[in-house]
């Protein structure tokens, strides 16, 4: 249904055959819809697109706009349509659990909420089998780092500069982002430089950057810490990985000093990463405390803090709960999509075609100079765009123009990066060699039209 050549004649990339026709659209329209927003849902995630889309359907990787038009997802949601839009075992799972039982309290034992726990469990290495439910990736990262606080008995806690760990009061003060200001509460935070290998100070030496980190511990507290909370992929920040060594040594220092270490895998869960389940696992690290959210549910509000029994203590000790976190219906979905990752093996998918499309995305660069660097594991892909490789200016507006472009192309990508300036490519796990070679020959086409 996208149009496939251009006013000025030129033939445009052809969409991968799907045979679905999604239900007539009666409801209002998108200018409607839009003016309502303005008025009611004011967003605070600045420009984006000019005329965003109305979407009415979901069906795997695909998405359809009130027209019946059909769109390729290659931003999965944000990162967190795992098996695909509306799978079929998924919304099985959540009417068959929504029929049954809604929600009930945590006094009460329900086997949709352990049987997740306990498949979660199973998926992590170690002692790490201690479960706590919460609804999102920031529910998630407050509690964490609330216990590494209470564990370790110390206020002081460090994170990544351009990391993204949520929007709560701790949390914020985690994020280091140049967008987000709402840094009222002060947390006792330390933001240690990022060991980015494209843009950082030291490259690609991850000891270097460790050493960061222990002078924030020496200069800056009293030499003892509460914890680290790190992304292995920083996902929000532009699909930056952390460099090699990094995270080994900065365990190591920071376990020395009393401290947690957290690994924040909201984005590099759940198999994203393609050649392991977790992002950590690349860094032959084993934390102390796991994150998860936006992948587990398919869509469905639910994230997780997982750590051992020994830590869990400090909260199993006192009274916490969360009314919502951990309600059958979100954990019915997460077993389902676990039982769908392990089924259609995902994760074997997201390693295979992921690299497929990393090897397409980086040959682009050959032919645009505007690419300045492909990144990413799996179906966490990054391209960062510069005005000049040389000095790295970030080609903020051009990325818009180019997201915008392959948009109307069918192509809906996202967008992140210290400079709002990296397209991010985190499709559905089910994503084809075809969808992405339709993503890169979207691309190249909206790039050359530059
Ligand atoms: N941590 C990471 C790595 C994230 O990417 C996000 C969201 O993008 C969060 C935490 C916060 O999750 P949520 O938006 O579900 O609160």
């Amino acid at each position: 249904s996208i149009a496939r050549s251009s006013e000025n004649g030129d033939v445009l990339p052809e969409m991968p055959y799907f045979n679905y026709t999604p239900a007539p659209y009666n409801g209002p329209s998108a200018s409607d819809l839009l003016k309502r927003r303005r008025e009611y849902l004011p967003t605070c995630l600045g420009p984006f697109y000019h005329n965003p889309l109305n979407l009415v359907e979901g069906k795997m990787q695909y998405l359809f706009d009130e027209n019946g038009r059909r769109y390729l997802d290659a931003f999965g949601g944000i990162a967190t349509v795992s098996c695909g839009h509306c799978h079929p075992d998924v919304v099985e799972a959540i009417v068959n659990q929504t029929r049954l039982l809604q929600h009930t309290t945590v006094v009460y034992l329900n086997r949709a909420v352990i049987d997740f726990a306990e498949a979660l469990a199973s998926k992590l290495p170690g002692e790490l089998k201690v479960v706590f439910f919460t609804n999102s990736g920031t529910e998630a990262n407050e509690l964490a780092l609330m216990i590494a606080r209470l564990y370790s008995g110390c206020h002081d806690m460090i994170s990544i500069r351009n990391g993204y760990h949520g929007n709560g009061a701790a949390t914020m003060n985690a994020t280091a982002q140049n967008f987000h200001k709402f840094n009222v509460v002060q947390t006792g935070i330390h933001h240690v430089l990022n060991p980015d290998p494209y843009r950082g100070v030291f490259g690609s030496d991850g000891l270097m950057y460790a050493k960061d980190v222990q002078d924030i511990i020496d200069y800056g507290t009293s030499g003892r810490v509460a914890g680290i909370i790190a992304e292995a992929i920083q996902g929000v920040g532009g699909v930056i990985e952390v460099a090699p060594g990094y995270l080994p040594a900065v365990y190591g220092i920071v376990r020395k000093a009393g401290g947690l270490c957290i690994a924040d895998e909201v984005q590099s869960g759940f198999g994203r990463t393609g050649s392991y389940f977790w992002g950590f696992e690349a860094h032959g690290v084993v934390p102390d405390i796991v994150t998860v959210a936006k992948g587990i549910g398919n869509g469905a509000p639910i994230g997780a803090v997982v750590t051992t029994p020994q830590i869990a203590k400090v909260l199993t000790q006192r009274t916490y709960f969360s009314t919502f976190g951990g309600n059958p219906v979100s954990t019915a979905a997460g077993l389902a999509v676990l039982r769908v990752i392990e089924k259609e093996k995902l994760q074997e998918n997201a390693f295979m075609v992921g690299s497929y499309l990393k090897d397409r995305l980086s040959l682009l660069m050959e032919k645009h100079e505007i690419i300045g660097d492909v990144r990413g594991r799996g179906m966490l892909l990054g391209v960062e765009l510069v005005k000049d490789r040389e000095l790295k200016t970030p080609a903020k507006a051009e990325m818009l123009e180019i997201m915008e472009q392959m948009k109307d192309m069918g192509v809906l990508v996202g967008k992140g990066g210290f400079c709002g300036n990296v397209i991010r490519i985190t499709p559905p796990l089910c994503f084809t060699k075809e969808d992405s070679d339709f993503v890169v020959d979207v691309m190249d086409y909206a790039m050359s039209k530059m």
